[in-house]
């Protein structure tokens, strides 16, 4: 017999489950450890509010499932996992966590820079292979390089301030550019062929979109400077995976931090599979001495974690109340 839940939990990890059940009954809230894709709640007629996290990929062919859906409160920032058209045709709301983790993910991006720029990986590697040597490992400072920061949001600004610190010169493009910031924080705004042709390191803070996909591709790359870095905590699909493999082959890029990747999703253990030629370029990158690769882990700490769970009962419970926090669509 099936209980006619009305908000179902997917992607919930042990220690969560206290936070929901204190704000859900257990005859309300289905909750289980596995992605949308892997398993449905067996009576989703009458689920009208699902939350995942962003390894559940709510296609049209998934969403189609629940008829009375009304919300999806996605227990992340970005929402470019769930068919937008379908959810917009069918009146079904989108709820996000705008800002669990600026901080957070801010400092993953300079914990990736720091990482290139003080040769960490290889320097670990070397030493707990019994070798205690400095040969081939000289890295470079930050400091007076140019910062070029791509999205001026709440991750991309708190990477500024954070590389102020380390006395870099940043400058910024973004669409929508926030004047009162740029004098607070002391950084310029500049064109975006500007920022690809000056800086020093690249890091990007957009969200994965139509107009940022592929923003860096090999034009863009072609307009950097020679031995540029590029940093991206924010989306795979913001980066031609190619065109950066060709990048750091040729020695155009010096050095790539990733916490994501293109087809991310197909690396995972759901076992979905993805473009088999990206895959390959995926597992040659993740092997390069000159790039760092961490598994989508930016926003992975424990009062980030809190702080999702807290503002995702929040937003289900408003929706619950006629209310609209955090609806982004
Ligand atoms: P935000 O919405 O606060 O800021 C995004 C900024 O990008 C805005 O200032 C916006 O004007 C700008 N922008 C949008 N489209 C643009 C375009 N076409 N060209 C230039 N600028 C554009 O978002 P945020 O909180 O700073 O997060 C940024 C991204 O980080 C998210 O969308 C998400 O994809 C990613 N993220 C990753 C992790 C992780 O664990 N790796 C965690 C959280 C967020």
């Amino acid at each position: 017999m099936s209980i006619p839940y009305k908000v179902a939990f997917f992607e919930v990890k042990d220690w969560e489950r206290s936070y929901i059940y204190e704000a859900f009954s257990d005859k309300e809230a289905f909750l289980t450890e596995k992605a949308i894709d892997e398993e449905y709640v067996l009576n989703c007629e009458s689920v009208e509010i699902i939350s995942t996290f962003i390894n559940s990929g709510c296609s049209e062919e998934i969403l189609k499932k629940y008829p009375n859906l009304k919300l999806i409160a996605t227990r992340s920032t970005g929402y470019d996992h769930i068919d937008l058209d379908y959810c917009r045709t069918n009146g079904v709301k989108i709820a996000n966590v705008p800002n669990y983790g600026e901080d957070t993910v801010a400092e993953h991006a300079v914990a990736l820079l720091l990482a290139l720029a003080k040769r960490l990986p290889e320097s670990i590697d070397r030493v707990k292979s019994g070798h205690f040597s400095t040969k081939g490992l000289t890295g470079f400072d930050i400091k007076g390089k140019v910062v070029g920061v791509i999205g001026t949001g709440h991750i991309g600004r708190n990477f500024i301030s954070m590389l102020k610190g380390f006395e870099a010169n940043m400058i910024a493009y973004d669409i929508k550019r926030d004047f009162a910031l740029e004098e607070e924080l002391g950084f310029t705004y500049v064109e975006l062929d500007y920022l690809f042709s000056k800086s020093d390191v690249i890091s990007l803070h957009v969200p994965y979109l139509k107009s940022t996909h592929h923003i860096i591709n090999t034009t863009a790359i072609k307009a950097m400077k020679d031995g540029v870095v590029i940093i991206n905590t924010s989306r795979g699909g913001l980066v031609d995976t190619f065109a950066l493999y060709e990048g750091l082959k040729s020695g155009k890029i010096k050095s790539a931090g990733l916490d994501v990747l293109e087809e991310e999703s197909a690396m995972k253990e759901s076992g979905c599979r993805g473009d088999a030629r990206l895959m390959e370029v995926n597992d040659t990158l993740i092997h390069m001495s000159n790039v760092v690769v961490t598994p989508h882990n930016a926003f992975n700490t424990t009062e980030a974690l809190v702080r999702i769970i807290k503002t995702t009962i929040e937003n289900i419970k408003s929706f619950m109340n006629n209310g609209s926090v955090n609806i982004v669509s």
